[in-house]
């Protein structure tokens, strides 16, 4: 089941203007069916936009050469969820503490006889993906036939997907458990299943369709201000040193778009990714190295210290560092912090515009951000349009 994976720029955007040319007029009535890998009737690219490899403004962009917004109103709101639900936990982030306390990782899942979901434990493992329709079967089977906890799936989820991101996954598998939207949860029907996956697979009679109870929390916090109170504006800084990190693989080029002069270095701590199965770590190191290979002058960077002196050594009178959201923790550690302050280093964490315009709508549901959708593509000049999608 391995499918090959692309780990440069030029190669992904070729293929993703393919799936346009393709694929994306019938997504809004394709998306849906999990037909098996390559899953050419969805785009593949959560893993490169979760590390903003390529970034959504860019993917927009580029959807609009071969049509009218409007006619892609489903595939720009799915690219907006996940602004939203990165948006929704930074005003909830206590949401991502509770599930955090669960360290355990579980094993592979044992075949369990129902053919579905041990296709699907397979998929994931051997390649990293799995369709965002088997992500909700799989959860909710996880939880309602096989009563696992939640959290353990998640931390599943979290070692082998490619695209792992703390939003959408947590607040994915609440959301199948019941607990995002309370009193709903999504149930994984057998019929359902049959039709969706073109009858690849039916397990009738095999899942509970009966749900009696449902988890239940309650949380006594205040929801917080998605956006930080003062952001960093780009100007003429002197001498910037940018860092990319796998939350922002090509930051660099909203400075190189400003015609600002600046350093740049690649951050990878290995301390991090401890709990990351080996593809996704053989991934990240493919990416790195394509953008190591990319980019003229670029330094590699391993860990703090080196950080450091890479700093002193340019001379670097800004250090600009990707705004991390909850749970993307890379260099925002109270431990790291104290040593750049040590050190003198004048660091800001940068939030692209992209993030710092939506997030102030998402603390509600998404019903209610996605109506500011229009504004946000006017504000990000991907298209200018007055009404609706
Ligand atoms: C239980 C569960 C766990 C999930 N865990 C993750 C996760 O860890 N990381 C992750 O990126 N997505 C997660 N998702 C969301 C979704 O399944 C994937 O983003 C999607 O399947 C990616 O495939 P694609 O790029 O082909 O999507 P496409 O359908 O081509 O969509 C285009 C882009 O829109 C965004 N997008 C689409 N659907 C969603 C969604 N439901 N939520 C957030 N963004 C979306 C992605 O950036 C995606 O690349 C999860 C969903 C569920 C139900």
């Amino acid at each position: 089941m391995k499918t090959k994976l692309i780990t440069n720029r030029e190669d992904l955007i070729q293929k993703f203007e393919y799936f346009c040319k393709k694929h994306l007029r019938n997504y809004a009535s394709k998306r849906n069916f999990d037909l098996g890998p390559p899953h050419k009737n969805v785009s593949n690219l959560s893993p490169y936009i979760k590390r903003r490899f390529v970034d959504e403004n860019e993917i927009l962009k580029i959807s609009t050469k071969y049509f009218n917004i409007q006619k892609i109103e489903k595939f720009v709101q799915e690219i907006f969820w996940r602004t939203y639900w990165k948006g929704w936990l930074e005003s909830h982030p206590w949401i991502f503490r509770d599930y955090e306390n669960e360290k355990k990782y579980p094993e592979i899942p044992k075949r369990t006889g129902i053919k579905c979901f041990d296709h699907w434990t397979e998929e994931l493992v051997e390649t990293g993906y799995l369709h965002n329709h088997a992500r909700m079967w799989y959860a909710s089977i996880w939880i309602f036939t096989l009563n696992k906890p939640w959290k353990l799936g998640a931390n599943f989820f979290k070692k082998h997907l490619l695209d792992w991101c703390p939003a959408s996954n947590t607040l994915g598998w609440r959301w199948v458990a019941g607990l995002q939207t309370v009193g709903k949860y999504y149930l994984a029907r057998a019929e359902n299943i049959n039709f969706y996956t073109n009858k690849r697979f039916n397990p009738k009679n095999q899942l509970n369709e009966n749900i009696q109870t449902i988890a239940s929390e309650s949380f006594d916090e205040k929801v917080l201000n998605p956006v930080p109170d003062k952001f960093l504006e780009i100007k003429n800084f002197y001498n910037p040193g940018v860092v990319l990190t796998n939350n922002d693989l090509t930051i660099n080029n909203v400075f190189a778009e400003k015609k600002i002069d600046f350093k740049s270095c690649i951050f990878t701590d290995s301390n991090n990714e401890n709990f990351k199965s080996e593809l996704v770590l053989n991934f990240e190191k493919k990416l790195t190295e394509n953008i190591f290979k990319t980019i003229n002058d670029i330094k590699l960077i391993s860990n703090l210290n080196e950080l450091i002196s890479w700093v002193k050594r340019e001379k670097i009178k800004n250090l600009i560092i990707p705004y991390e959201t909850v749970g993307n923790n890379i260099l925002n550690k109270k431990s790291f912090l104290y040593k750049l302050n040590e050190e003198n280093i004048n660091y800001n964490f940068y939030i692209r515009d992209w993030d710092r315009l939506a997030y102030p709508y998402a603390t509600k549901g998404f019903f209610n951000f996605k109506k500011k959708i229009p504004d946000l593509l006017k504000l990000n000049e991907i298209v200018d349009i007055d009404k609706g999608l």
